[in-house]
């Protein structure tokens, strides 16, 4: 199988090509002619199989040559898989029970073998559903803390931390996707973009001739790009998270590079208040106040658990690079790191704030919609929502330097829906 040339799996080929690993038929038994295939795959980018034998089942990831949302006239590299892989390790071992368990990876045939998550479901899906999750805003704040940390050069040797960043750093295509698609081309009549339209034209007409909204995606787009702090998810929106009510898992770290500390916190921020917008276009007879507001305060829990965690990380591993012991607590002055624990929050904060903004224009902008939104029938009523977290992610990102707290933005939220 290694060494074999690329070749896309199908539900009828997958038994017989894939029957001969370990890592499939000692945890499905039987024979792989009886292994039940389906192609569940939802995302944009690959193929996603689950793998049913007697003992048990496994998912099966594979990249294609292309993008699946576009066909095979937009190419992109099956490496990414190969990312996705290496991003996943890393998870694994700096955020313990985060991430799905990884059986198998075949760099050629740009697939891996994976635990099966059952019986989770996508988180965007149980938000649309109204479910409100009890674990996510912990778990997922303590997954970017660790994550975040202990990937960056306050916890690595610098040495190991240059390594891992000269093998993320070919990641060249995904990272071009993130740059154009969400930096970019909401802010311009970009080829690919689709919006709501007629009712939402002149919305996205005034968003376009937005001097200041521009001038900030491109300063956080510069960021993106060449702020190599630590190992992002890279694609950390609700769809990218599996849920039960007692677990929280994150799968596709495809996009995973070296970046800003704020990219994922921002993304995932973005949405839960994208979420929050959608909520009027889904709740029918039931009026979903308590949904809305359950979103809310996964908002702030979230960022709360993520800063006391990352402070925590702070105090107790910071081993790596930068502001080193022998600067502050070895000279007895604890509070001396304190100050440059507070410095660093506060630009994560910033930029954070700023992420978020720009991620809700390019989901409702751009090429990549969510189902939050689009699985509301009424396009009147859904334009309306649109239009509600367009507004505040200007806000976000044209005034971020100026925003002081969750309670404040949630309020502005509110007050706009
Ligand atoms: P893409 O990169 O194409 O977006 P994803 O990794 O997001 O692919 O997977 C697409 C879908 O496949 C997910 O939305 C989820 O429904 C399902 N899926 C992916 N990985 C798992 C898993 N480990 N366990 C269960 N379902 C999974
Ligand atoms: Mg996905
Ligand atoms: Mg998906
Ligand atoms: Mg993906």
């Amino acid at each position: 199988m290694q060494d074999r040339p690329f070749e896309a799996l199908n539900v009828e080929t997958l038994g017989a090509r894939l029957g001969g690993l370990d890592a499939l038929h000692t945890r499905l038994g039987g024979e792989p002619s009886q292994w039940k295939v389906r192609e569940v795959g939802d995302g944009n980018l690959n193929l996603v199989f689950i793998v049913e034998g007697g003992a048990g089942s496994v998912i099966v990831k594979q990249a294609l040559p292309y993008v699946r949302l576009v066909g095979d006239s937009w190419p992109l590299p099956l490496k990414r898989s190969f990312f996705e892989y290496h991003a996943l390790t890393r998870q694994a071992r700096r955020a313990p029970d985060s991430v799905p368990e990884i059986f198998h990876f075949d760099e050629a045939q740009a697939l891996i073998v994976m635990e099966f998550l059952s019986p989770h479901i996508i988180l965007r899906k149980a938000l649309i559903a109204g479910r409100q999750l009890p674990r996510i805003a912990r778990d997922l704040g303590l997954f970017m803390a660790r994550t975040l940390f202990r990937g960056s050069d306050l916890a690595m040797k610098a040495s190991e931390r240059k390594a891992d960043m000269a093998l993320f750093a070919g990641n060249v295509e995904l990272c071009d996707i993130t740059e154009n698609l969400v930096f970019t081309d909401p802010y311009f009549a970009a080829p690919l973009n689709q919006h709501n339209t007629p009712h939402l034209d002149g919305l996205v007409a005034e968003l376009r001739a937005d001097r200041d909204l521009k001038v900030e995606a491109q300063r956080l787009k510069h960021r993106f790009a060449s702020s190599a702090e630590t190992l992002v998810h890279g694609d950390l929106h609700t769809g990218s998270v599996m849920v039960t009510e007692g677990e929280t898992r994150v799968i596709d770290p495809e996009f995973a590079f070296y970046g800003p500390i704020a990219f994922d916190v921002g993304m995932l921020l973005s949405n839960y208040w994208m979420s929050f917008f959608s909520q009027r276009g889904h709740q029918g007879e039931e009026p979903r106040d308590n949904m809305r507001q359950f979103l809310l305060s996964v908002i702030v829990e979230t960022w709360q658990v993520f800063r006391d965690e990352f402070a925590h990380l702070w105090r107790t591993e910071r081993n790596g690079m930068l502001y080193h012991r022998s600067l502050f607590e070895d000279q007895g002055d604890p509070l001396g790191a304190e100050q440059a624990l507070n410095c660093l929050i506060h630009d994560i904060w910033t930029d954070m704030l700023g992420y978020a903004g720009i991620e809700m224009h390019r989901r409702i902008l751009g090429l990549a919609h969510n189902a939050d939104f689009e699985e509301i029938g009424d396009q009147e009523l859904r334009a309306a929502c649109e239009a509600r977290a367009l507004k505040l992610g200007r806000h976000l990102a044209v005034n971020r330097h100026r925003l002081q707290s969750l309670d404040e933005i949630n309020a502005l939220a509110a007050m706009l829906d």
